[in-house]
């Protein structure tokens, strides 16, 4: 028997929660369908997805006839880095890659990989076991996805519970294939094609069944469009929360939601968050400058739709996080603050912004789209966690936007994010707005722009990531916060300074003090009660006594939990009048 090996390596969230290796195991799923190939072949009993010490996984490696790869941005170099050494190991052995990091164009990606020897482009499961048939890794697009046996319900993965119960094991669902948009940044349309073929719901019904059996916690679905298929997309969902209902499980559901959202994907969203299986609804813009739409081949909804959808989302008590990417060709730096200043005025958002990327299969990628823009790039260093460091193709700059620009409007983006969305400054431009009609670009700018000690001591340590071309780091790493709190009283103190400076308000003092304490603060027990001479609800002058209440939020020094929290805003103490 000659033996194979199938390697895709996920990101370790948290130190614990892990993807199971799901496209991996369609295609051993699907080879090991075919008699032929169980005669002469044997998969290795586990395919290796926790990213581990080199030596450790070589180590389990034996007499390889085949070792294959799924790669993409997250794992490329991590996979180069044990593709080589088995190729020096075991010179016969073939070494084959595919994913979504395959360029279509092989030549250059093959001249500095020699220690690969075939690469699989698009879908990979009938090609990869055309290959170990007859050496061929061409095939057309599947259309007939039944067809290919669920690695689920095939128990590829039944073993792993138990083997690897130091991690929680999270699964990929997948309920069609395909998205009918062509963004030029996204590669999902060039790999998948833009029909969207479907799985039957039967099969999809047993697939979550086995994911409550074995108490999965997350679902991640990768649909490109979640909710396009109105009834089949809510019987899905109804489904997800009856089993949920039954058995616990799964805790949570993720998705893309369709592009642009309607009443019916409000309504499965508003399900779903009924039953505590989703904290926010993902909505991707990626821009609201028109211009940029047009390059980028995208067509969001109208504006007045979006308002509209959002007061709607609002009524529901759904939140929404939207996406955005910053340096698409044609957004400058006052398009991107004026339009991201413009959503976050919406009371039950939080924005993401992510940089832009050049995937290899996109429209992006190709020479001609980028001398078309003048799209420069730098190699930015990645840290996805778990061990799987990577580089990233990051666009710095374009016709519209110069490299300084896009440092400022990412310097921007992040204060506008840590002091409105986190919540530092959230209470005092809520009364800025309505007492001095400051917009929430007006009053942020007056901040940033103010050189009070605190601010500008945040953004010099936010500045090095940025000149060191750390764009990941920049908008994840979070310090910021751990600088801020040691200085909290300060930080506010300054603040008051600047204020009464600036503003005639005899109650400037109150206004911090409401802020500080209303903004979790882990020095204060809660609950706690306050009586001001102001009444900062219904912008009157009356005593009033204001209870505080939260339940904490753990430790600031765990940032990601406080962050998490915060971007569901439950930096918010709950107030009553007493
Ligand atoms: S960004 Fe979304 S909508 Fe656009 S092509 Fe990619 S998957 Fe489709």
């Amino acid at each position: 028997m000659k033996n194979i090996y199938l390697c895709q390596f996920s990101i370790i969230n948290e130190q614990k929660f892990v993807l199971l290796p799901y496209s991996a195991g369609m295609i051993q799923a699907y080879a090991q369908s075919i008699d032929s190939i169980n005669r002469e072949y044997q998969f290795h009993s586990d395919i290796f997805f926790i990213p581990d010490k080199k030596k450790n996984i070589i180590n389990q490696i034996i007499n390889p006839h085949i070792v294959g790869f799924g790669v993409y941005i997250w794992n490329l170099d991590f996979s180069d880095s044990i593709a080589k050494e088995i190729k020096k190991k075991y010179k016969d052995c073939l070494i084959v890659y595919g994913g979504p990091q395959v360029p279509e164009d092989e030549e250059d990606f093959l001249r500095k990989r020699p220690w690969v020897d075939k690469l699989i482009h698009k879908e990979g499961e009938i090609s990869f076991s055309n290959f170990l048939l007859n050496d061929d890794c061409n095939h057309e697009r599947i259309r007939e996805l039944d067809s290919l046996p669920s690695p689920y319900l095939s128990g590829i993965f039944n073993h792993y519970f138990s083997k690897y119960d130091n991690y929680v094991l999270n699964a990929i669902l997948e309920t069609n294939r395909g998205c009918p948009y062509k963004c030029t940044f996204c590669d999902w349309g060039g790999i998948t094609y833009s029909k969207v073929h479907k799985f039957d719901t039967d099969r999809i019904f047993k697939e979550l069944e086995w994911f409550s059996e074995n108490k999965i916690e997350h679902i991640t679905c990768t649909d490109a469009n979640f909710g396009i298929f109105k009834e089949r997309d809510e019987k899905i969902v109804d489904k997800i929360i009856s089993i949920k209902e039954e058995t616990g499980y799964p805790f949570a559901f993720n998705t893309n939601w369709a592009k642009n959202s309607n009443e019916n994907i409000l309504n499965i969203a508003s399900k779903l968050k009924k039953a505590s299986m989703l904290r926010k609804m993902g909505l991707s813009l990626q821009s609201l400058n028109l211009d940029v739409l047009t390059n980028v081949k995208r067509k969001n909804m109208e504006l007045n739709n979006l308002t509209l959808m959002l007061k709607k989302a609002r009524k529901k008590d759904l939140e929404v996080m939207v996406e955005m990417i910053l340096n698409l060709p044609g957004e400058t730096k006052e398009t991107w603050i004026e339009n991201y200043c413009n959503l976050l005025a919406n009371d039950n958002i939080f924005i993401d912004s992510y940089p832009l990327t050049v995937l290899k299969n996109s429209e992006l990628g190709k020479k001609e789209y980028i001398k078309k823009y003048n799209i420069k790039t730098v190699k930015s260093k990645t840290n996805y966690g778990g061990g799987l460091k990577s580089k990233e193709e990051i666009v710095v700059s374009t016709e519209n936007m110069t490299k300084k620009e896009y440092h400022e409007a990412w310097l921007f983006t992040w204060f506008l994010r840590s002091m409105h969305s986190n919540g530092y400054l959230y209470f005092i431009y809520k009364f800025m707005n309505i007492e001095y009609n400051m917009s929430i670009r007006k009053f942020y700018e007056f901040i940033f722009e103010s050189k009070n000690n605190t601010i500008e001591m945040l953004i010099d340590s936010r500045k090095d990531l940025l000149e060191n071309n750390l764009y990941n780091d920049f908008y994840y790493n979070n310090d910021w916060i751990y600088l801020i709190e040691k200085r909290r009283n300060l930080f506010y103190e300054e603040l008051k300074i600047l204020l009464k400076q600036n503003f005639e308000f005899e109650y400037f003092d109150e206004l911090i003090d409401f802020q500080n304490i209303s903004f979790y603060n882990d020095k204060i027990s809660y609950p706690i009660r306050k009586k001001f001479d102001y009444n900062f609800f219904n912008h009157r002058k009356e005593p009033v006594t204001l209870k505080f209440t939260h339940g904490g939020i753990g430790s600031h020094e765990n940032f990601k939990s406080f962050l998490s929290l915060s971007r569901s805003h439950n930096w918010k103490c709950e107030v009553e009048y007493t």
